[in-house]
């Protein structure tokens, strides 16, 4: 497969960068995960929204203007055989010589690779997935997308390790996200999401769920949601670029729900699935 380093196009296997960068060093970059549909950007703007925000709260240049990146995007997808893919994109400070302080005038490291798209199977949509939950540990600047991510791979492995596809996570009692997803909370009809803070990645399903809600006219609320409301949801809910929406039936090996929809994906699930679908050919 080809990528983009620093202005080149290259194969992936000879992408190699300098261990002076502090991408390597201190984690101190960015990503982003852009999904694409039938060659098609999903939601470019609303990723490149949250790129320039990261940037700027990181102090690093953007080295490309928003339509520099599409173009690199497009390169890039253009070379694969596969019409849906998943864009990554990784910007570091640069390289310098190694030093906490921010050093003044670099060159940003950029990187940008695409993979097929591996949405969730037809298994998991059908029965929904299994997730347990974890005590919170990461740190409080979970808005910026960051590249620094061992508290969210440390986060992953619990549910890895039992098999399951996702650790739920709670803050003093509070849901916050999962490792790599956010999570909704389905009560009584409603669609209930953790209010954006330094607690939760902004995901680009934020604004989407939104407006899919109220397309199919679901109430969509941004609140704070105690644990004890997670485990009485009627659907719990995980969104993300490549999870996209997937109901989880199991927490911590309980089912999810009542009565006959008990351990079962629900309903507003999956209207929201059909909503998505559509918006994805849009
Ligand atoms: N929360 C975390 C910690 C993530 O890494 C992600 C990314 O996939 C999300 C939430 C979901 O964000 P998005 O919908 O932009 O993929």
């Amino acid at each position: 497969a080809l990528c983009h380093l620093n202005g080149e196009l290259l194969p992936l296997r000879e992408a190699k960068i300098s261990v002076l960068d502090r991408g390597f060093i201190f984690g101190d970059g960015l990503y982003e995960v852009i999904p694409v549909y039938g060659r098609r950007c999903f939601r470019f703007a609303e990723h490149m929204a949250r790129l320039e925000r990261g940037l700027a709260k990181l102090r690093i240049p953007n080295p490309h203007s928003r339509d520099g990146w599409l173009a690199l995007a497009r390169e890039l997808v253009a070379t694969q055989p596969a019409d849906d893919q998943l864009v990554y994109i990784e910007i570091t400070r640069g390289v310098a010589p190694r030093d906490h302080v921010m050093p003044e005038g670099l060159t940003p490291t950029v990187f940008v690779m695409t993979n097929p798209m591996k949405p969730p199977s037809a298994e998991q949509r059908h029965h929904g997935v299994a997730c347990v939950t974890a005590r919170d540990f990461r740190w409080e600047r979970g808005d910026i997308k960051s590249v620094s991510l061992l508290g969210n791979v440390l986060a992953r492995q619990i549910s890895a390790d039992q098999g399951a596809v996702e650790t739920v996570l709670f803050r003093d009692g509070w849901l916050t996200e999962a490792s790599s997803s956010n999570v909704w909370v389905v009560h009584e009809g409603a669609l209930l999401g953790t209010p954006k803070s330094g607690h939760v990645l902004e995901g680009i399903r934020y604004d989407l769920l939104a407006e899919l809600c109220a397309e199919v006219g679901i109430a969509y609320n941004l609140r704070p949601i105690a644990e004890s409301d997670v485990r009485a949801a009627d659907e719990l809910i995980l969104t993300s670029a490549t999870k996209e929406v997937l109901p989880i039936t199991r927490l911590d090996g309980e089912p999810v729900g009542h009565g006959a929809l008990r351990g079962k994906p629900g309903p507003v699930y999956a209207r929201l699935y059909e909503a998505y679908q559509r918006a994805k050919l849009e």
